[in-house]
């Protein structure tokens, strides 16, 4: 069995990125700027940021943070996107999730301008993503993506099950897939009997939020495990979907949590902002 380095892998990408940053700032004189929208007292969302600051920090890129409270209205955070939308030095706008109830976040997703959208969440890159054109790709699939090329592991033809159907991790996990040629099934909570689905599974992906969803007897041997979830344990530790303790030994190749996904959603949000800068450069 071997483990997918997260970790390792993210640190390979944060120093290609920086030393990228430096050459960009000789060439245009330029940093590549990230803008990101916080809105409430979320701990989980607070901690996420935080992280993304220090990660736009170690790269040497320009970052802000807009906090807004609880209650702030829909207008008032369109003014804000539509601001960063003019900014010239920012390329990139991420809206931390989930937002109050008050806010239609689809409305702001879809405000964000296509070309800083470094978290793919517009209908526009999702569209171009689907028809497997150059676009800006969702960080945490991407990351999954880059972990198949760094360790070799070839999906042409691959049965592949993704377990969750979020527009955020298991949709575009399936249509990066399905691009790179492997046969994608998709379940989600309504999906009757997953352990049919995934003991059938070369590959599965399970980004669900369920501590141990996935177990010893819904994998066959030498499958390779994904697993995108974050949960807190009782017993206050960062666990994922899959109880790794007794799936582990059954897989060829398995992502741990933390230091899987985690830290590739990071150097990946680093990496789309860095491309919209150098493709903003070319304008
Ligand atoms: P979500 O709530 O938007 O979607 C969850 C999906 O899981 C839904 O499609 C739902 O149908 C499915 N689901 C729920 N219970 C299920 C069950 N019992 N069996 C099968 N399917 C079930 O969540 P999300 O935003 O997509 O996040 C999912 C998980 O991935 C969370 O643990 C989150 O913390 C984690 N996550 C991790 C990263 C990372 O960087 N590693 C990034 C984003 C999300």
């Amino acid at each position: 069995m071997i483990i997918l380095d997260g970790k390792k892998l993210s640190k390979k990408i944060e120093d290609s990125v920086k030393s990228d940053v430096l050459v960009l700032k000789e060439q245009t004189g330029r940093t590549p700027g990230l803008a990101v929208v916080l809105v409430g007292n979320d701990e989980a969302s607070q901690a996420y940021v935080n992280m993304k600051k220090k990660a736009c920090d170690r790269v040497g890129f320009y970052s802000i943070t807009h906090e807004m409270p609880e209650t702030i209205s829909q207008d008032a955070i369109e003014q804000t996107i539509t601001m960063m939308n003019d900014n010239p030095n920012i390329d990139g706008i991420l809206i931390q999730l989930p937002l109050p109830p008050q806010i239609n976040t689809n409305r702001l997703l879809e405000l964000v301008s296509p070309a800083k959208d470094v978290d793919g969440f517009h209908p526009y890159n999702v569209g171009r993503l689907t028809t497997g054109l150059d676009g800006f790709v969702p960080c945490t699939p991407l990351g999954v993506m880059e972990l198949f090329k760094e360790y070799n592991i070839d999906l042409k033809g691959k049965n592949c099950v993704v377990v969750g159907a979020s527009n955020i991790v298991g949709k575009p996990m399936a249509s990066l897939l399905l691009n790179a040629d492997a046969t994608v099934e998709i379940t989600h909570i309504y999906t009757k009997n997953l352990k049919e689905h995934t003991l059938k599974a070369d590959i599965i992906l399970v980004g669900v939020g369920v501590i141990n969803l996935i177990k010893e007897d819904m994998v066959k041997d030498d499958a390779i495990i994904i697993d995108i979830g974050i949960n807190r344990a009782p017993n206050g530790k960062l666990v994922g979907d899959v109880d790794y303790e007794n799936v582990a030994s059954k897989c060829s190749y398995i992502t741990p949590v933390p230091g899987g996904v985690g830290p590739m959603t990071i150097s990946m949000l680093l990496a789309n902002t860095l491309k919209s800068a150098k493709l903003s450069k070319k304008d």
